[in-house]
């Protein structure tokens, strides 16, 4: 039998949320509360008559889309299959057996497996209070780092790094790091980008659709590069990787900004609902700027608890044990309604325990 090679056998699978059944509604995998534009749904329908053809492999009306509303220059814009698809392929360009990659403590769980798939070494600076400390960021950076990854707003704490701390963690950056900015959830934070730092030559800014666009089914991510890093990143892309469906709906996802804020709004006004409930309960909240809330219990098993609980009402939270978090769940932002029965249940529980 074929052996595989010893650091992939040595990996554990990437572990994606439970997906529950047909009974439960997933609150665990930030996906939007609300269906794509209906522009996005047309665009996608019609592009289906068309689905002998391969796709644009240079994403070419799609940029054109990006860099209208973003006012940036097409030539620098990748998309892939997902922000993810960009991810790993960013790592497979600067990062190989040995090197360093490094994050923030509560940074995106999916950055420590692409790091594995290349033999490189994750490594992690502490927050504090569940915020990035740029402090800690610089003092982690050691001899060998090729790239740091910071997740801004912050999955799964959903605290926002302000810009200006963004900058201050370029400035004081060595050069030859490779800084990535993932803002999968930057449409939700009311904060800028820091789309102006990739002009600097060693920053990459990532966005997708699968949040506020609410596209995560059809696997679209995109972002910024320098022209350098664009040339060599696009090269270990799959070829045709965003499929003629997916990039039709993205371009009219992105021309409906008015759609898109409206799904953001409306997911902030019930995130506010949800997370002064949590908090009138006594839980642990920090302030999210996502679509999701990190919910605080006082100990593992009161967390363990309470997501028996949900589960026993069809409600599936994600739990946090894998980032080194066995007290906390995480919430994604559904429905009010579904939110206000999360709050019934959690209600019921602290009461019980009085
Ligand atoms: C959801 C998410 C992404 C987006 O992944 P896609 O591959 O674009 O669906 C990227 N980074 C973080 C932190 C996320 O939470």
């Amino acid at each position: 039998m074929i052996a595989p090679r010893p650091h992939v056998a040595a990996m554990a699978p990437y572990a994606l949320a439970e997906l529950g059944n047909a009974d439960t509604v997933s609150l665990a995998q930030n996906e939007s509360a609300f269906p794509p534009s209906p522009k996005a749904l047309a665009a996608a329908r019609e592009a289906m008559a068309r689905l002998q053809l391969y796709p644009d492999p240079d994403w070419t009306e799609l940029r054109h889309a990006i860099s209208e509303v973003h006012d940036l220059e097409p030539a620098r814009i990748l998309c892939g299959a997902g922000s993810m698809e960009l991810i790993a392929a960013l790592l497979r360009t600067y990062a190989g057996p040995g090197d360093r990659v490094f994050g923030s403590a509560y940074g995106y769980a999916f950055v420590a497996t692409a790091a594995q798939q290349v033999e490189a070494d994750y490594l992690r600076a502490e927050e504090v209070d569940f915020r990035v400390s740029v402090e800690n960021l610089l003092e982690g950076v050691g001899r060998g780092t090729k790239i740091l990854f910071l997740c801004n707003p912050g999955n799964p704490t959903g605290t926002l790094l302000e810009t200006a701390e963004v900058r201050r963690l370029r400035r004081d950056l060595p050069d030859d790091v490779l800084l990535v900015v993932d803002e999968a959830y930057g449409e939700f934070s009311d904060q800028d980008s820091v789309f102006d730092l990739v002009g600097g030559g060693d920053t990459v800014v990532l966005r997708s659709f699968s949040k506020a666009y609410g596209l995560a089914g059809a696997r679209v991510g995109w972002g910024y590069f320098p022209t350098e890093v664009v040339a060599q990143v696009r090269k270990l892309l799959n070829p045709n990787n965003v499929s003629l469906v997916s990039q039709a709906a993205a371009v009219a996802a992105m021309r409906d900004q008015v759609s898109m804020r409206a799904t953001v709004k409306e997911t902030a006004r019930i995130r506010q609902v949800f997370a002064s409930g949590l908090r009138r309960l006594g839980l642990a909240v920090p302030e999210s700027r996502t679509n999701f809330v990190l919910i605080g219990f006082t100990s593992a098993t009161e967390a363990v608890a309470a997501d028996a609980a949900l589960r026993r009402k069809g409600l599936l939270l994600r739990g946090m044990a894998g980032y080194g978090l066995p007290q906390c769940l995480r919430a994604t932002i559904g429905e009010e309604a579904v939110m206000l029965r999360c709050l019934a249940v959690l209600e019921d529980l602290c009461h019980a325990a009085g």
